[in-house]
C-alpha cells in the first residue's frame, strides 16, 4: 500500500469542508489504494463543530483514514501536508468594501501562505476554493516564495462543471460526451465559459447551439448559477462546490483524460495575453502530478472580449491587494 497522503483542509467546519471531508476519506480524490491523512484546521470559535465533524468521520470507519486532526493553529495544520484544500475565507458582510473584504481574506491567506512556506512538503500544492479564491491563491503563494508559485491554485472547476451540464442538458447529451469546454478568467461573474473549442459527441459544440443561446443564457446562467442554487436553496451549493473541488484535485494527481481537458485557475505564464503571475483559469491537461496550460487555440473576436474583461477585474484585485501590502 501506498503511504498516507497529508491533506489540511481549511474552513474545515464549514458546509463544503463537511461535503469534502466525506468525500476525500472514501478514497474520491486520491484513489483507491491512498491512504489520508486528514487535518482539519478551523478559527478557535469553530473547533469544537470540526470536533463533531471528526467524531462523524471516525464514524464512517473508512478504510482508508489514517489519522484525523484538528487544529487551530496553521504552522500546525499545515506541517508536513501534501495537500492543501483552502475553503474557510472571509464572506463579505453587509456593508462590507471590497477593500475590507481583500484585507480580511489578506490576514487570512498571508498566514497560511507563510505556514505552507515553512512546514508543507516539498511536493505540496494547494487549491483556493475560499473568495475571493483567485486573489486569495496570488496572496498565499506569495507569502510562500520558496514553494513555487505554480503549486497554488485556485477552482473553477464547478463553473467547468456546471457549464458541461448545461450543455449537454441543451443538446440532449449526456455530460460524458461533452469535452473540451474551457472556463477563462476570475471564479466571478466575469468568467468566461468557453464553448468555442468544445464537443458534444464529437461533433463541434458551436454547430448544435446558436450563437444567441451561448450569449444570452448559457453564460449568464453558468455565471450566475451560484445565486440561482441560493435562491432555491435556501443557503449557498456547498456538495456540488465539494465535489468540485475533489475533481480539481484528483485531475490535477490523477491526469486528465487523452482528448480532454479541465479548467483551473493558475498563476499566468503569459498565455493568450494574460499577464504573467495573476491566478486566471484556463484550459489545462495534467499528467504525472503536472498541469500544462493548452496552447494554440484559436481565440476568437467575442472569447478576446470576454477573456480580456475577467482577466482586468484579476488585475484589478491584483492591484487593490498590492496597495494594501498582501502582496
Ligand atoms: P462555505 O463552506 O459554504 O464556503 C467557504 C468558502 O467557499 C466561501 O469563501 C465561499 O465563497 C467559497 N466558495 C467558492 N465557491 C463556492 C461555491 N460555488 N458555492 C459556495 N461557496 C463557494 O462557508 P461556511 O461559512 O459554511 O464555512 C466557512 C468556514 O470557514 C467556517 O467554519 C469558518 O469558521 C471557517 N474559516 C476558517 C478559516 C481558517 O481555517 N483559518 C478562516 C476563515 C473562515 P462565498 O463567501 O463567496 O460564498
Amino acid at each position: 500500500p501506498s503511504a498516507p497522503v497529508t491533506v489540511t483542509v481549511t474552513g474545515a467546519a464549514g458546509q463544503i469542508g463537511y461535503a469534502l471531508l466525506f468525500r476525500i476519506a472514501s478514497g474520491a480524490m486520491l484513489g483507491a489504494g491512498v491512504p489520508v491523512r486528514l487535518r482539519l484546521l478551523e478559527i478557535p470559535a469553530a473547533t469544537k463543530a470540526a470536533e463533531g465533524t471528526v467524531m462523524e468521520l471516525m464514524d464512517g470507519a473508512f478504510p482508508l483514514v489514517a489519522g484525523l486532526d484538528v487544529f487551530d493553529d496553521p504552522a500546525k495544520a499545515f506541517d508536513g501536508a501534501n495537500i492543501g484544500l483552502l475553503v474557510g475565507a472571509r464572506p463579505r458582510g453587509p456593508g462590507m468594501e471590497r477593500a475590507d473584504l481583500l484585507s480580511a481574506n489578506g490576514g487570512i491567506f498571508s498566514v497560511q501562505g507563510q505556514a505552507i512556506n515553512d512546514g508543507a512538503a516539498a511536493d505540496f500544492r494547494a487549491v483556493v476554493v475560499g473568495n475571493p479564491a483567485n486573489t486569495n491563491a496570488l496572496i498565499a503563494a506569495s507569502h510562500a516564495p520558496d514553494v513555487p508559485a505554480s503549486r497554488f491554485t485556485a477552482m473553477t472547476r464547478l463553473d467547468h462543471s456546471r457549464a458541461v451540464a448545461q450543455l449537454a442538458a441543451k443538446t440532449g447529451a449526456g455530460v460524458g460526451g461533452v469535452r473540451r469546454l474551457a472556463i477563462w478568467g476570475n471564479h466571478s461573474a466575469s468568467q468566461y465559459p468557453d464553448i468555442t473549442h468544445a464537443t458534444v459527441d464529437g461533433v463541434p459544440a458551436t454547430d448544435l447551439v446558436g450563437q444567441a443561446w451561448i450569449a444570452d443564457e448559457f453564460i449568464p446562467r453558468v455565471a450566475q448559477r451560484g445565486a440561482e442554487v441560493i435562491a432555491a436553496r435556501g443557503a449557498s451549493s456547498a456538495a456540488s462546490a465539494a465535489n468540485a473541488a475533489v475533481e480539481h484535485m484528483r485531475l490535477w494527481v490523477q491526469g486528465t483524460p487523452e482528448g480532454d481537458w479541465t479548467s483551473m485557475a493558475v498563476p499566468s505564464d503569459g498565455s493568450y495575453g494574460v499577464p504573467e503571475g495573476l491566478v486566471s483559469s484556463f484550459p489545462v491537461t495534467t499528467a504525472g502530478g503536472e498541469y500544462t496550460i493548452v496552447q494554440g487555440l484559436e481565440v476568437d473576436g467575442f472569447s478576446r472580449a470576454r477573456i480580456d474583461a475577467s482577466v482586468a477585474e484579476l488585475a484589478g484585485e491584483s492591484d487593490a491587494v498590492a496597495g494594501l501590502g498582501l502582496i
